[in-house]
């Protein structure tokens, strides 16, 4: 029987390197693979809805999640908690139900060591100048928030050789085409 943990897509990447919108793209292709939505105590930002993009909470309330063991991983990034509630998870993977996450470095580790049949998939930027002016030209972030998202950023390029497959994305329809072509795959081993 297909291991069900094949099902588990992670796909990490510096903010900026457009990771939201190739996994979106992948999933209006292919409607089959469903989306974990995390939680977060940072403010939406402009379009942004609660329970699509997020679950906004405040920090009491995460931390409640946290000690109600309800989080299958949490970190907090620039300041900020971001997890992922374990009923967005498990449910998926026993309904068989290909399920993505799309999350950052630290996060990722911990779910293979949870998962070690997931798969994880490193989305890079084609340069960090691009990846500088997608995170300016968002306009949503302030030059310190920028600064620290850089910063980061060039954290988690150094965790790249860790992820299962690394793709670059230069363009948004091959890459999601090639995330899902790894994720088919695995999930026919
Ligand atoms: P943003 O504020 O740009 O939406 O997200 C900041 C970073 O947090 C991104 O790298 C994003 O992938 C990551 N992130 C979002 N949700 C989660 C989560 O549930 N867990 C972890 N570990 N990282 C997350």
């Amino acid at each position: 029987m297909m291991n069900k943990q094949r099902n588990l897509l992670v796909v990490s990447g510096p903010s900026g390197a457009g990771k939201d919108t190739v996994v979106g793209r992948m999933m209006e292709r292919h409607p089959e693979i469903e989306i974990s939505v995390s939680a977060t105590t940072r403010a939406p930002r402009q379009g942004e809805q609660d329970g699509v993009n997020y679950y906004y909470m405040t920090n009491e309330q995460f931390e409640q999640k946290i000690e109600q063991c309800e989080m299958l991983e949490y970190v907090k990034y620039c300041d900020k908690y971001y997890g992922t509630p374990k009923s967005e998870v498990d449910k998926r993977l026993d309904a068989g139900i290909p399920v993505v996450l799309v999350i950052e470095v630290i996060g990722a580790g911990n779910i293979k060591k949870m998962y070690p049949e997931s798969t994880l998939v490193f989305v890079a930027p084609p340069s960090m100048e691009e990846l500088r002016s997608r995170l300016c030209g968002r306009g949503t972030e302030t030059p310190e928030k920028i600064e620290c998202r850089m910063k980061r950023a060039q954290e988690e390029m150094q965790y790249a050789d860790a992820y299962d497959f690394q793709v670059v994305n230069d363009s948004i329809d091959e890459c999601a085409e090639e995330i899902y072509a790894i994720l088919k795959k695995r999930r026919s081993e």
